[in-house]
């Protein structure tokens, strides 16, 4: 029997992604660093009409070479598509690190917005031309 360990993720935030508003209708993605590996990340979600803010519906990591990882929250439970999760990880039934990847671990111990399917997050505000100028 094969015995699944906690992924090992050593990670930090180089920059946070940026909602899409409707200044920046397709949003800007950050950047996670993943056991030394660079990933964009961007939001996954939609925006609904004003006053309601980005609704985030899961992140889009890309690394360098294009391969990409969405994490999403799925009835309940995190996932990715990543093969460690896919052939691994979606098997362990309890919650906690044994049913996270290094993508998920490291989504959840960075990324300043929750993902709550249907519920927009009010955190994620329209920037203005001013702030876009500094980025
Ligand atoms: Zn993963």
């Amino acid at each position: 029997m094969r015995t699944t360990k906690p992924a090992f993720c050593q990670s930090s935030l180089c920059c946070s992604p940026i909602a899409p508003c409707e200044l920046l209708p397709r949003g800007l993605p950050g950047c996670l660093v993943i056991n030394g590996v660079e990933y964009a990340v961007s939001l996954l979600g939609y925006l609904p009409p004003a006053p309601r803010g980005f609704v985030v519906q899961g992140y889009r990591l890309v690394k360098g070479d294009g391969e990409t990882y969405d994490v999403s929250l799925v009835a309940g439970r995190m996932e990715c598509d990543c093969a460690d999760w896919t052939f691994c990880r979606s098997r362990v039934l309890s919650a906690g690190p044994l049913a996270h990847c290094k993508h998920i671990t490291a989504v959840e111990r960075h990324l300043p917005y929750r993902i709550d399917l249907g519920r927009p997050q009010r955190a994620a505000v329209a920037y203005t031309y001013c702030d876009l100028e500094d980025l």
